[in-house]
């Protein structure tokens, strides 16, 4: 079905030719109430400033008539099985707006009502889902991670029904309003809709879409057009997984339809950053026993995502062999490129052939002394000069360290140095590239869990504190929110762990 209607005037809606969608009105809520708005990110794509009568706009109220709202279907690959169409099931779009300099940037209103594609669900979204997302969006733009956006959380002013995992019982909880916004929202699981119903025709024209708006390094034609689409979200996605890494971002559930075709990172539902390092680490209470979704998989499961979206794109470029060898490079590439990204948090010239079982070593001792990822290296930019470093190092694990751990972390610190004296860049260099790489404050759960009940108690200070946390999250502008877990938090559900449902 073609996108109805003429919209070249209306800078809200561009046609996307014969992807499947439903046009779909937001429900529409009473008593909306502001909680936050991205003024910055509104300037930037073209919606200036926030008024008050902007306020049903962010709940998807009384939209203007030229604004068309749909929700687009997908398929996807959960927890490793083909779970057949799935589709926008609480994100409803309005196309896209232009900003002055002519860069368009796509708008959804997350749990603003049911779409077709809503199944059994409501079509809503809660305070604490909807916190999560928003602010956790904008902490990975500020870190430097490609990542959808978050221009504004509201609350809807009705109450929700759910399922709290910590408690066992279904409970209300206030309804909110994200508008997520992103160059582009497709996924994986488009082109696995269009290959799994045959619609080849569909397919092709939904990469060509793809490749004309989103990937301007692809000047080819052809079958070798494809081919070098899929080699580049083989890319981008080596290289998201690669910033994941860097900054200890789990996100909990990485199927096929929470993977961008663009290598940004969406969908934010029970993911975590990392506090002790444990690359067995998984916030998704859904994902326990088997742990697919774990901190060190990630690597592994982008490329067997990619091998999904191969089998989908197997149409258009008709080449097993090259897919195969695309997905075996995908390894070698991602591995090469961690690694790389190591040296740099650890202020390395270069990868050199003694790091590898220098970084085995480090692993080793993280995983067992239970340090916490992010104060271990802000601990090491912090100690390059003095002697009497196991000190340091106390207070960043999640266990009491004895004299034999101390003496361990000594032992690391002193392979670290004689790493560093083969250095070929000054220490002063090698400093910097630490603190570009090493971000001081990160959005842990707690913080976050701490947030959302003060919201929900009517109190924005720790709403307002995050916020300008995130924004900066290479210095240190409060040290009390760069402190590791308090120990109180250690059983609470919701904050280390979390289920999908929300
Ligand atoms: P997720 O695990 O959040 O990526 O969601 C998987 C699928 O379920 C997607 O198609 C969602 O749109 C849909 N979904 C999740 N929660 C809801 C909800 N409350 N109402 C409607 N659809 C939902
Ligand atoms: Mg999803
Ligand atoms: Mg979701």
């Amino acid at each position: 079905e073609n996108f109805p209607g003429d919209f070249s005037n209306n800078p809200m809606q561009r046609n996307t030719p014969k992807v499947l969608f439903a046009t779909i009105n937001p429900a529409g809520f009473d008593k909306p109430e502001l909680i936050a708005f991205n003024e910055a990110l509104s300037q930037e794509i073209g919606l200036g400033k926030f008024e008050d009568k902007d306020l049903n706009f962010l709940v998807g109220n009384n939209l203007p008539d030229n604004v068309r709202t749909y929700a687009t279907a997908y398929a996807g690959h959960q927890f490793g099985n083909w779970a057949g169409q799935l589709g926008d099931g609480r994100a409803i779009l309005a196309g896209e707006i232009i900003n002055e300099a002519g860069k368009k940037t796509e708008i959804q209103w997350k749990g603003a009502g049911a779409t077709p594609y809503s199944r059994h669900a409501d079509g809503r979204a809660v305070l604490r889902s909807s916190v999560r997302e928003y602010l956790m969006s904008e902490a990975m733009y500020h870190l430097g991670i490609p990542t959808t956006r978050a221009l504004s959380l509201a609350f809807t002013g009705e109450d929700v029904m759910r399922d709290i995992m910590y408690n066992g019982n279904p409970k209300l909880e206030k309804g909110a309003v994200v508008i997520r916004t992103a160059e582009s929202f497709l996924r994986f699981g488009h082109f696995e809709l269009m290959s799994a119903q045959r619609e080849y025709n569909n397919l092709q024209e939904l990469a060509d879409f793809t490749i004309e708006n989103y990937y301007p390094e692809i000047t080819s034609s052809d079958h070798q057009k494809y081919k070098d689409f899929f080699e580049n979200i083989c890319t981008r996605t080596a290289n998201l997984m690669v910033e994941w890494f860097r900054v200890g971002f789990v996100h909990g559930v990485m199927n096929t339809d929470n993977m961008s075709v663009l290598g940004l990172t969406i969908d934010y539902g029970p993911y975590s950053m990392m506090d002790e390092y444990d690359l067995n680490f998984t916030p998704n209470t859904t994902d326990l026993p088997g742990r697919r979704y774990a901190f060190g998989k990630q690597g592994q499961i982008a490329q067997w995502n990619l091998w999904q979206l191969a089998n989908a794109l197997h149409p258009l470029i008709k080449d097993e062999k090259f897919l195969e060898n695309t997905l075996n490079n995908f390894g070698t590439y991602f591995w090469e490129a961690h690694d790389q990204m190591l040296c740099k948090k650890f202020g390395f010239d270069q990868l050199r052939q003694e790091d590898e079982d220098f970084f085995t070593n480090w692993q080793g001792l993280m995983q067992e002394l239970q340090l916490d990822y992010t104060l271990f290296f802000n601990q090491l930019v912090k100690t390059t000069q003095e002697t009497n470093i196991s000190e340091h190092f106390r207070d960043v694990s999640y266990i009491i360290l004895n004299e034999e751990k101390l003496a361990k972390i000594n032992n690391f610190i002193k392979s670290y140095r004689s790493r560093l004296e083969l250095n070929s860049i000054s220490q002063k260099e090698s400093l910097a590239m630490m603190e570009k790489s090493n971000p001081k404050f990160i959005l842990r759960n707690y913080l976050l869990y701490e947030c959302i009940e003060e919201i929900s108690h009517g109190k924005k200070e720790m709403l307002e504190k995050l916020t300008k946390a995130l924004e900066n999250p290479y210095q240190e502008i409060y040290p009390e929110l760069a402190a590791k877990r308090p120990s109180d938090y250690n059983n609470i559900a919701g904050c280390s762990t979390l289920s999908c449902s929300s």
